[in-house]
């Protein structure tokens, strides 16, 4: 029995001269872990499919220890986030946080699939300022997981009158200084900005923004603390922050 699935090469360890274990997050199956044969060989096509960030279809048959790419069709390599050591650092964020997840549904997961090729085109091919992609992948997928970090009222008693805000880390929604726990943490004014700005600009349009200076950090530093909470996972970001 063979079967196709459209995946995104997430990493790729060597196992032996000529074979690599690969893994994929795929539309039908999520994230699943397959062997390309022979990839020292001559077959260059099949070379692509252990690079990371390679969109592609791949036909699985099953072998003696796990599923077996038996050929490979590349959509979109995403070649240049791998050539550009900035994008690099940010595409590999990306896929570290897809690594992480866990699904709740067939759906959900789709959801996140088309959102990472989203952000993976825009970072490859937009001509945008460091760390927009992360965060704004970051923004789409907390929306996704039905933890959306609304800007425009508190999530406790719903005023839009506030002054200050809170990311409330024990609930991951924000909250006013009457509402807020003791797990909170204020956000400045100009990550405010930088969430509401983010939150409402398409990726297509990333390119054309400036945000103050400092702010996509400020900001991409507390979703990623509101990441480790909510899914109690740790991220190691290389080369993010630098
Ligand atoms: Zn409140």
């Amino acid at each position: 029995m063979s079967e196709k699935v459209e995946a995104i090469v997430i990493k790729s360890n060597d196992r032996k001269e000529k074979d690599a274990n690969v893994l994929l997050f795929s539309l039908e199956k999520g994230k699943i872990w397959v062997t390309l044969k022979g990839i020292k060989g001559q077959n260059a096509k099949m070379k692509l499919a252990q690079r990371m960030f390679c969109f592609g279809e791949f036909v699985l048959q099953d072998g003696k220890s796990g599923q077996i790419v038996t050929s490979f069709e590349c959509l979109e390599s995403f070649f240049e986030i791998a050539e550009d050591v900035e994008k690099y650092f940010e595409g590999a964020a990306i896929l570290e946080i897809v690594e992480k997840l866990r699904f709740s549904s067939d759906y959900e997961r789709a959801q996140v699939f088309m959102l990472v090729l989203k952000a993976l085109k825009s970072l490859c091919f937009g001509e945008i300022r460091k760390n927009y992609t992360l965060n704004k992948f970051f923004i789409e997928l907390f929306s996704l997981f039905g933890m959306k970090l609304n800007t425009q009222k508190c999530s406790v008693c719903g005023t839009r009158a506030f002054d200050r805000l809170f990311i409330d880390y024990a609930t991951g929604e924000l909250a006013c200084v009457a509402c807020k726990s003791f797990r909170s943490e204020e956000l400045p004014k100009t990550t405010v900005s930088a969430l509401k700005i983010l939150t409402n600009t398409e990726f297509e349009k990333l390119s054309t923004l400036k945000l103050s200076a400092g702010s996509e950090n400020a900001l991409l530093k507390i979703l990623v603390k509101n990441f480790e909470t909510r899914f109690d996972e740790k991220l190691k970001f290389i080369g993010v922050f630098d």
